[in-house]
């Protein structure tokens, strides 16, 4: 089997799991995030790939070989780590060509191989300039390209682009994605930013308590989520508690929804609809009633929040389909069965 297999992998330090029997398939070429909250185990994670860690169970293969206890530096990974700064008495071409120099490449392969990553990273004619006298994107490109020198196998960023300022860091997440696929090298992304993810990733894998919630491709995660959890996670959600009846027909905030059926009779749990799939109309007609309490003009996009049933739904409209409502207002809310994601307990 090609690409990187992880197997029931499991880190724990003392009697705390950081990661929990995690199983993984990371098929050659793509790219995957690992996202979750703070503390979720993500980096953990990515230290038992890049050989940084040992798991306490489980096995990682990468291109079919058994790789869990070989040492990082056999393990034909290109890694850019926040703790891993550049070398700052190191010229830029020197940096890029630092894992080339210790392996005996020679001098003019190494020019080259210098002059083909500069100009892959937009930065053509930098070799002899000081590290210390970049920008802080330049910096993170430099660190991209030292990663990549040797053309790995697996490609390893623990937040890469987190020290950026927000404009910098959009424009490096299309940039690294580009050059992912230019490339076509395996890629796996450490981040906790979910914009982030969504921009760049093949597949994102969700994770919480040291555990995968959901992996998918990221409008799958976003459309289809697997549980709540991943659905108030990613982007805005509203959850909203439903009963089915022994036809599996479901009710939500006091209006049974046509259309819209439970996987079992009798089940309950949450229902999850995004604002923009919300449709806010006039009361009655087996319309959801609520009263508007609250609403936010954000220029691009209009937020409208209802009460409805004891619950807050929130609807986003953009503003050329602006309904013509004011706060105190009745109001009908209406769920399509498409879009609505039923979340059994
Ligand atoms: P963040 O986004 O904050 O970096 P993360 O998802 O990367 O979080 P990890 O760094 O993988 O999380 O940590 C997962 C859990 O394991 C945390 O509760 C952390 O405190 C714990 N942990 C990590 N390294 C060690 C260690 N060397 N010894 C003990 N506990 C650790």
């Amino acid at each position: 089997m090609s690409g990187l297999s992880i197997q029931n992998v499991t880190k724990q330090f003392g009697t705390f799991t950081a990661v929990n029997d995690i199983s993984l398939s990371v098929p050659d070429g793509t790219f995957v995030c690992l996202l979750g909250p703070s503390g979720c185990g993500k980096t953990t994670l990515m230290r038992m790939i890049a050989g940084l860690d040992l798991p306490t169970g489980g096995s990682i293969a990468l291109g079919g070989s058994d790789i869990t206890k070989v040492p990082t530096h056999k393990r034909d990974l290109g890694m850019v780590f926040q703790s891993l700064a550049l070398f700052p008495h190191l010229t830029v071409g020197e940096n890029i060509a630092y894992s080339l120099r210790i392996r005996g490449t020679p001098k003019d392969v190494q020019k080259k191989r210098v002059e083909e990553l500069l100009a892959m990273i937009h930065l053509p004619g930098f070799a002899d300039r000081s590290v210390n006298k970049l920008s802080g994107g330049q910096r993170q490109r430099v660190a991209i390209a030292r990663a990549l020198a040797i053309s790995p196998k697996l490609f390893l960023l623990d937040e890469p682009l987190s020290a950026l300022d927000a404009k910098l860091r959009e424009a490096m997440q299309v940039e690294l994605r580009q050059l992912q696929q230019r490339l076509g090298i395996t890629t796996i992304v450490v981040t906790h930013d979910q914009r982030e993810a969504m921009t760049m990733a093949d597949t994102v894998v969700v994770m919480n308590k040291g555990e995968i919630r959901q992996a998918a491709a990221p409008v799958d995660i976003y459309r289809r989520p697997a549980d709540s959890f991943v659905a108030d996670f990613i982007g805005q959600t509203n959850l909203l508690p439903f009963e089915a009846d022994s036809a599996r027909r479901v009710t939500v905030l006091g209006q049974l929804i046509d259309g819209l059926y439970a996987p079992s009779s009798g089940a309950k749990g949450l229902l999850s609809v995004r604002p923009e799939d919300v449709q806010i109309t006039a009361p009655g007609n087996g319309a959801i009633s609520g009263t508007i309490t609250f609403i936010r003009d954000l220029g691009g996009a209009i937020e409208t929040f209802v009460e409805a049933g004891g619950s807050q739904v929130i609807a986003v409209s953009s503003p050329r389909s602006r309904p013509e409502v004011s706060v105190g207002q009745g109001v009908g809310i209406r769920l399509d069965p498409e879009t609505s994601v039923v979340l059994a307990k």
